[in-house]
């Protein structure tokens, strides 16, 4: 892609809409929602166009709050900034993602962990957008068209506050098939827009361990960044273990509990090329002698299936740690119910290759599954399977996944011997 990757995204529009709406969208605002419904908009000067910028007023007439107008989107406005009256410039947009970088200085500063998410959408009040650091490299990954006309601010502010040489920009489904499409302005899903195209993987570490990410064409940006914590959990527990990891993708976990020591790992993904790369990060780390003594099956297929074969084999006693990390299975408010009997099977399935005393990780990335509703769900799931949780632990995201607002949190995830 050339310096002018931009040249044919529209500009900001100058025109500004004035929104005014209802008192209970007003203060949720004010209590820090990033979100205002299209049913919440009482008025709005004009039409406007995706990505206009659109100021909240109150009553009195006052500025309440700016953002990104998203027309196609029931989240009509996406809030950039709140509170005292604000132009979104240069200025602004290098001085908020500062902020984000500082409220991470924990990871920046650690030489052992080279990839983390600089960006967390609505959490650091850049709704729909997400940025994660691979190394030198950072991938934009953008979830609403509200965000074409901003790009060049934005992705310039990014390089200059985090000095990265290279930016991939990857689309949602929604954004690529949606209006305007990234292809009516000359961009493509993994488009390298800043820098040289890369010729592999992209590596970076986790906690001292070496990764890939493939940054063009992989899942969401190319690594699960969000179960850092999680995998370094596993990794203090598993030594001479044997360990099931169901849902593996990439091979984060099994890495870590082969670098902690574990006798065995078996990682089950229903993505060839997911476990084509789980094998690469083994190779990675064989400089580790825990992690090439540690012995790598894998199984490519449908981890329900999976799960019931392993069980049915004569030849497996079991395994002392099972996780299991599926996708959100729901998507709406309305796969609810389908997503918690999935948990269900799931935690079943688990526990029927789990040795006794063994302990399982069990993990729900679903937004709209709250916290109790999954909780409740395992614990019951395994009574029906007649075994007893003791918990050990209920965990989230790392820190690089800040929870900025009320629906920010997804991730949970328990620990315990069952
Ligand atoms: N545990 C991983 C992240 C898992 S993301 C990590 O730590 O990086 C969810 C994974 O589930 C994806 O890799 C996807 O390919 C896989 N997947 C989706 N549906 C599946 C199914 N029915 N059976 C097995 N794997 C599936």
């Amino acid at each position: 892609m050339s310096a002018e990757w931009f040249s044919q995204l529209p500009p900001v529009n100058a025109k500004r809409l004035a929104v005014k709406v209802t008192p209970d969208a007003l203060r949720q605002i004010r209590g820090g929602s990033p979100w205002v419904y299209d049913g919440s908009i009482v008025s709005a000067s004009h039409e406007g166009t995706a990505g206009d910028l659109a100021v909240v007023f109150d009553n009195d007439r006052k500025f309440a709050a700016i953002g990104l107008w998203d027309p196609a989107s029931p989240i009509r406005l996406k809030v950039l900034h709140k509170g005292n009256p604000q132009t979104i410039d240069d200025a602004w947009w290098r001085h908020h993602i500062g902020n984000a970088l500082e409220r991470r200085s924990g990871l920046v500063a650690d030489p052992d962990t080279t990839g983390y998410r600089v960006i967390h959408g609505e959490n650091d009040f850049l709704p729909g957008l997400v940025a994660d650091r691979y190394h030198d490299t950072i991938v934009v990954k953008i979830y609403t068209p509200a965000w074409f006309p901003h790009l060049p601010m934005v992705i310039d502010a990014l390089v200059a506050v985090t000095g990265a040489a290279r930016v991939v920009l990857r689309f949602s489904r929604n954004v690529l098939s949606g209006f305007p499409s990234p292809g009516s302005f000359g961009l493509t899903d993994g488009a390298v827009i800043v820098g040289t195209t890369p010729t592999s993987a992209i590596r970076f570490k986790e906690r001292g361990l070496v990764l890939e990410a493939e940054v063009l064409h992989g899942q969401k940006t190319g690594h699960f960044l969000d179960q850092r914590d999680n995998r370094q959990l596993v990794r203090g527990m598993a030594e001479g273990l044997d360990v099931l990891d169901v849902f593996s993708s990439t091979g984060g976990f099994s890495l870590a509990a082969a670098a902690g020591g574990a006798k065995s790992v078996t990682m089950v993904d229903l993505s060839a090329p997911a476990i084509d790369a789980a094998r690469r990060n083994f190779q990675h780390n064989s400089g580790l002698h825990e992690v090439r003594d540690c012995r790598v099956n894998t199984r490519v297929g449908d981890a329900f299936e999976v799960l019931a074969q392993l069980r049915a084999d004569p030849l497996i006693d079991g395994y002392d740690v099972v996780i299991v990390d599926p996708p959100s299975f729901a998507q709406n408010q309305a796969s609810v119910e389908r997503a918690l009997k999935a948990y269900r099977k799931l935690t079943e399935s688990a526990l029927g290759v789990l040795k006794p005393g063994g302990m399982l990780v069990q993990c729900s990335c679903s937004s709209r599954v709250t916290p109790d509703d999954f909780f409740d769900t395992v614990h019951e799931a395994a009574k029906h399977a007649g075994r007893y949780l003791k918990v050990q632990r209920r965990t989230g995201h790392a820190i690089d996944h800040p929870i900025g607002f009320e629906q920010g949190g997804y991730l949970k995830a328990i620990f315990a011997r069952a």
